[in-house]
């Protein structure tokens, strides 16, 4: 089929990529002169492992193409994809449409009878009818408006993409569905569960799913609180209740609290999409309210283990995208945890494997280096905030005998308190039992 995936990022991107491989025709656009132009000359505008290459092949078939040529691309496809950001709006959380909305009214410019518009971006319920009432005050009755969530995670986007869980279509006629279900043969032949359901179920679904991962992660965030205070181990609590098939083992790593592109803002749109409809969502509510709190008291853990004073103190931090394998710094833990020492009088020294350039234009005065050795050096603590592989595997002896102090505050929990101790750190977890309680 002939594709127009309108907005080329961590999700167009991708996307449209993949459906290039699945042997459609793809055209990608986005009103980013820079971005597409990086992407004619080869140039990744994400890192996300194996992406590259699968652009690069895609693009040499002829298959994948990139424009900030919205009308040709939308004149020539069967089905538009809208994938532009929906951030939260400043001030009330509410999903900020505005992307959206300004796509659509360029595409009821051009579009032919016929076309079926899906979006791939998350946005609140009722969204699709809006679109909708957009084409038809724009003299355009003959459009299917679809909804096709998207699920990937950044870091394993592709992966994620072509073996997904399942794919959500909300589809109101049989020619949106026909078309997705065309769209995403290859996945369907491959047995990848496709559910069918209304436009406004499919478009709930997405935030159902994201506010349950949220909820998982502040639920043993708190019970690591707990095993502070008690004595027990949150790793083996979560293992324990992990292999309970109805619980399941993901997403239950005590932590920092979740940041991202997605989690903090589904959440708030969630609440806003609730409050609208006169019904309270208390657990989503407590669990935006949890997670915020969490940041602050992971300062809090730092300055302990620096006994307490944080002014005049060199803090080594490993790890300042939101999660490993990416570069994506949007509400990153790392923000609110490196800006607080920074206010509180310590010099942050810092590493990321591939999010310093991003990091740069969101922190003043932080000092960057370029291995998780060199950040060390002459520190009096090192602070693990994203748990990248390299990170995994440091030299702990030689961490101990870089830093000035002995601090290593793990707040992804990657290493054993013996094995730290051993190398002669003083060490900090995350819900490990009562020498990590605050
Ligand atoms: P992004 O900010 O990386 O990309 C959006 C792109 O759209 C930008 O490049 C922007 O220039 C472009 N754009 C905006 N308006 C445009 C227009 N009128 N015409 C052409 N291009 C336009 O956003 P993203 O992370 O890819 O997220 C996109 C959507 O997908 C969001 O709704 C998000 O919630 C959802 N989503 C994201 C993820 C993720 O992991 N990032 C996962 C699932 C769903």
């Amino acid at each position: 089929m002939r594709i127009a995936m309108i907005g080329t990022g961590y999700v167009g991107l991708v996307s449209g990529a993949c459906f290039a491989d699945f042997g459609h025709r793809v055209c990608c656009v986005d009103k980013d002169q820079a971005k597409i132009d990086g992407l004619n000359g080869g140039l990744m505008p994400i890192w996300e492992p194996g992406l590259e290459a699968l652009v690069k092949s895609n693009a040499q078939r002829g298959r994948l193409t990139f424009t900030t040529d919205l009308r040709a691309a939308v004149t020539d496809a069967e089905a538009v994809f809208i994938a532009v950001g929906t951030p939260a709006r400043r001030g009330d959380g509410h999903a900020d449409l505005t992307f959206v909305f300004e796509a659509v009214r360029e595409i009821a410019k051009v579009i032919r009878p016929g076309t079926v518009v899906v979006t791939k971006s998350t946005v609140p319920v009722g969204t699709g009818d809006r679109i909708e009432q957009i084409f038809r005050e724009e003299g355009i009755e003959e459009v299917s408006v679809a909804s096709n969530p998207e699920f990937l995670r950044e870091g394993a986007a592709i992966a994620d993409f072509k073996h997904p869980d399942r794919i959500v279509v909300g589809a109101e006629d049989d020619r949106a569905q026909d078309a997705l279900r065309e769209i995403y043969r290859p996945l369907f032949l491959n047995r990848a569960p496709i559910l069918i359901t209304g436009r406004r179920t499919a478009e709930l679904t997405k935030y159902a799913a994201n506010a349950f991962l949220a909820v998982k992660i502040s639920f043993i965030n708190e019970i690591a609180d707990l095993c502070e205070a008690v004595d027990a181990d949150v790793q083996d609590v979560a293992r324990g209740i992990g292999l309970d098939n109805r619980i399941g083992p993901k997403f239950l790593h005590a932590g920092p609290g979740y940041g991202g592109s997605c989690f903090p803002k589904d959440t708030l749109a969630l609440l806003q999409t609730a409050d609208a409809a006169g019904v309270d969502q208390r657990i989503v509510r407590t669990t935006v309210a949890v997670n915020d709190d969490r940041k602050a008291h992971m300062v809090e853990r730092v300055s302990r283990a620096l006994g307490g004073e944080l002014k005049g103190k060199r803090v080594a931090v490993l790890g300042l995208a939101f999660k490993p394998n990416t570069d994506d710094m949007r509400e990153a833990p790392s923000i609110p945890i490196v800006k607080a020492l920074v206010d509180r009088g310590a010099s942050v020294v810092a590493f990321d494997p591939v999010a310093r350039q991003q990091a740069e234009q969101i922190f003043s005065g932080v000092e960057f280096t370029d291995d998780a050795y060199a950040a060390a050096n002459g520190a009096d603590a090192l602070v693990i905030v994203t748990e990248w592989d390299e990170f995994r595997a440091l030299d702990l002896d030689k961490i101990a005998e870089l830093l000035r102090g002995k601090a290593l505050v793990d707040l992804r929990n990657v290493y054993d308190r013996a094995e730290a101790e051993e190398a002669g750190l003083a060490y900090y977890g995350v819900g490990r039992g009562k020498l990590d309680r605050d």
